[in-house]
């Protein structure tokens, strides 16, 4: 199982991003993800992502993030661009163990990079946690997350042009 702890997220100005992450997350492949600060809204609004859409996610808030990663029994990993570089550590980082991947909202606290199994860099330039957390997954899974079945209430059927949803009912029919 993969689960995503996001260190440092300021409810109101990290809100946006802090779902985006949320939501890259759930479609790419993790089950959970773990927001330090305290928020409702956030968790409401994903609740309400996976209800429509299906498929098992789990969010949780304010969490202390220190003793989570401190305390983590499978894999952990920091995606920071200081770390070492993805292409390097992809293939051995296990795939047999829960992995916790950590991302940060502003400047994260240097105890991270000693707590972390591995911090991985994607790129040595400063981006984005969304942007990084997508590619790792990405490579972490080996694209597998493109075939992730949700089964939820609405499904999209990819079109060449429009929008082409069904939802379950009409699914049942
Ligand atoms: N100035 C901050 C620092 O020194 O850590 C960067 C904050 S950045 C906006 C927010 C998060 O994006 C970082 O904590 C890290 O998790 C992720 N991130 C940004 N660029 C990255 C990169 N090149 N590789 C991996 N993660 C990156």
């Amino acid at each position: 199982m993969i689960s995503v702890l996001r260190v440092g997220h300021r409810r109101g100005r990290d809100k946006r991003v802090t779902t985006h992450v949320a939501l890259v997350a759930r479609a790419f492949g993790a089950e959970k993800v773990l927001v330090d600060a305290k928020d409702e809204k956030l968790k409401d609004t994903l609740q309400s992502v996976s209800r429509r859409f299906g498929g098992t996610f789990e969010i949780e808030t304010g969490i202390n993030w220190r003793n989570k990663l401190k305390e983590w029994k499978g894999v952990s990993v920091h995606l920071t661009m200081y770390g070492e570089s993805l292409e390097k550590v992809i293939d051995e980082i296990p795939r047999d163990k829960d992995l916790l991947i950590v991302i940060g909202a502003e400047k994260v606290p240097a105890d991270v990079y000693q707590m972390a199994n591995y911090n991985v860099s994607v790129g040595n330039q400063p981006h984005s946690e969304i942007a990084a957390l997508a590619v790792f997954l990405d490579r972490f899974t080996k694209g597998k997350w493109l075939q992730k079945k949700f089964d939820g209430n609405i499904q999209i059927i990819p079109a060449k042009v429009g929008k082409k949803v069904i939802t379950k009912n009409e699914k049942d029919k």
